[in-house]
C-alpha cells in the first residue's frame, strides 16, 4: 500500500513526538512511525531531569527555548506529566569542584539565568538531610523535572487529537529519494511517498543517515539508574554531585531516584542496557555520602537505557547537506529529555519556514568530517582517544 503524507517522523521518542505536535500544529499533515511503542527507549526510562545548570556554553539557547516549552507543557497538550519546578542543587564537596562550579554558574548567567551560591552553613540550613561533604553548591530555581514515563505518551496522544497519524510497532526498514521527496518503506510493506522525513531514530539513527552517506561515531549508553522505596518526603531539589557520582531526586510519592557515572555500554542490536551489580553498590555508596539518612534504604529497581552518544557529547540536529529535506536529531548524549521540545521547535522552523532563529551550527553532523575533541567524561569513562571521527565501539 502507498500512501502520501507531507513529512514522516521516524522514532516515536520525545524528539519525534514533540516534532510531530509542533508539525501539525503548523498545519502539515504528519505521519509518525515507531518500530516499538512509542516512548518505551530513553525517552521513557530516563531520569527526568530537566537541568539547566552546567550545559555547554552553546547549547544554552536551545535549552532556554526548550525550558519555556516545558514551562507551558499542560497548556499545550493538556497534561502536566509530573512537571515540577524542583530547582537544581548542585553540590562540590572540594575547593577544584567548587570552582567548577563558579565556572558554569558564570556561563549560565551569562545567559540569563539566576544562579544562587549556597555555603556550606546556608546549605546545610536550608538542606538539613545533608551529609557533611558537601562544602557549596549553586543552585538554580528554574530548573525542573518531569515524569519521563508520562511525557512522550502524552505528547502522542495530542498530536493524534490533532490528526497525526501514529503507527506503533512497525519498523521503517528504508529511506529512500522519490523525485524531490522521499520514500519511506515500513517492514509490513506499506510505502509512505513524502517531502520531508525527520531522523529521530534515537541510537538507531544511523541506519537511516547512513543510507545517505552520512555518519558520525555514535554509540549505545547509558547511565545506571535505580529507585528507592517510598521514605519520608523530604528532598525537594534535584541534587547533583559536580563529577557526575550522584545524582537524585526525591518524588512526592516518597521514592528516591538516583541515577550516576561512569555510564554503561548499552547494546541497540539485543535491545538490552544491562546494569552490572557494582554500579548500584556503588551509587549507593556515593549517595549516602551526599544524603546519609538514605543508608539503610531499600533499592527496589535497576535500569538504564539505550541512548545515542558522540564523543563530543553535543547532538546531531539539523538539515542533511546530501539529501535536502531529510532532518536529523539524535545523539543526545544523555541530555535530550531537557532539549527535547526545543530541538522540535527547531525542527519544525526549519520543515516549515527553512531557517530557524535558534542557533544551531555546532550540531551539524558534518563536524564529524574532521577529528572532534573527545570529552573528558567519555574519555575516561569509556577509555577513548582525546580525538574521534570514527564510530566508536
Ligand atoms: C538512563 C537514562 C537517563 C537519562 N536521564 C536524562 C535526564 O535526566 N535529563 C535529560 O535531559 N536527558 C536524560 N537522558 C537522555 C534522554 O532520555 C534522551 O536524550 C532522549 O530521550 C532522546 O530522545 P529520542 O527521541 O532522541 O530517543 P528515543 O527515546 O530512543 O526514541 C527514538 C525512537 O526511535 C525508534 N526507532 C528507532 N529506529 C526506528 C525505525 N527504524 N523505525 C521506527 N522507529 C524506530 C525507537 O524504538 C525509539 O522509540 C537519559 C537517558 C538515559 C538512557
Amino acid at each position: 500500500m502507498t500512501t502520501k503524507t507531507r513529512v514522516v517522523v521516524v522514532g516515536g521518542g520525545l524528539i519525534g513526538t514533540w516534532t510531530a505536535l509542533f508539525l501539525i500544529k503548523r498545519g502539515l499533515k504528519v505521519t509518525l512511525i515507531e518500530k516499538g511503542v512509542v516512548g518505551a527507549q530513553s525517552s521513557g526510562t530516563n531520569f527526568g531531569n530537566l537541568r539547566l545548570q552546567g550545559r555547554h556554553p552553546g547549547q544554552y539557547p536551545l535549552s532556554l527555548r526548550s525550558q519555556a516549552i516545558w514551562e507551558e507543557i499542560e497548556e499545550l497538550i493538556g497534561d502536566r506529566c509530573e512537571f515540577e519546578k524542583t530547582g537544581h542543587l548542585y553540590i562540590a564537596v572540594n575547593d577544584a569542584e567548587q570552582e567548577k562550579l563558579e565556572q558554569h554558574a558564570r556561563v549560565a548567567e551569562s545567559h540569563g539565568l539566576v544562579i544562587e551560591r549556597v555555603g556550606r552553613d546556608e546549605l546545610h540550613r536550608r538542606w538539613p538531610w545533608l551529609g557533611e561533604t558537601p562544602q557549596a553548591a549553586t543552585y538554580s530555581a528554574r530548573d525542573a523535572t518531569a515524569n519521563p514515563r508520562l511525557v512522550s505518551v502524552a505528547v502522542a496522544r495530542a498530536a493524534q487529537r490533532l490528526g497525526v497519524e501514529v503507527i506503533e510497532n512497525t519498523r521503517v526498514t528504508e529511506v529512500s529519494r522519490n523525485g524531490s521527496g522521499f520514500a519511506v518503506k515500513t517492514e509490513i510493506g506499506r510505502v509512505l511517498e513524502c517531502d520531508a522525513v525527520v531522523n529521530s531514530a534515537g541510537a538507531w539513527a544511523l541506519e537511516i543517515a547512513e543510507t545517505f552517506g552520512e555518519t558520525a561515531p555514535m554509540f549505545a549508553a547509558g547511565p545506571p539508574q535505580f529507585v528507592t522505596e517510598p521514605l519520608p518526603y523530604r528532598v525537594t531539589p534535584s541534587i547533583q554531585a559536580v563529577d557526575g557520582s550522584a545524582i537524585f531526586r526525591q518524588i512526592p510519592r516518597g521514592n528516591v531516584i538516583f541515577a550516576g557515572y561512569p555510564r554503561t555500554a548499552a547494546d541497540h542490536v539485543l535491545n538490552r542496557a544491562p546494569v552490572p551489580p557494582v554500579k548500584t553498590l556503588n551509587g549507593m555508596r556515593s549517595l549516602m555520602k551526599i544524603a546519609p539518612f538514605l543508608k539503610s534504604a531499600q533499592v527496589i529497581r535497576v535500569w538504564s537505557g539505550i541512548e545515542g552518544y558522540l564523543p563530543d557529547m553535543l547532538p546531531v540536529i539539523g538539515e542533511s547537506e546530501v539529501a535536502p529535506g531529510l532532518y536529523h536529531a539524535f545523539g543526545f548524549c544523555g541530555h535530550g529529555f531537557q532539549v527535547g521540545p526545543g530541538v522540535a521547535a527547531v525542527l519544525a522552523d526549519l520543515i516549515v519556514d527553512g531557517r530557524t532563529d535558534t542557533p544551531i551550527g555546532i550540531f551539524s553532523i558534518n563536524r564529524f568530517k574532521n577529528a572532534v575533541q573527545v570529552s573528558d567524561k567519555l574519555a575516561r569513562e569509556f577509555d577513548m582517544p582525546a580525538s574521534s571521527n570514527s564510530r566508536a565501539g
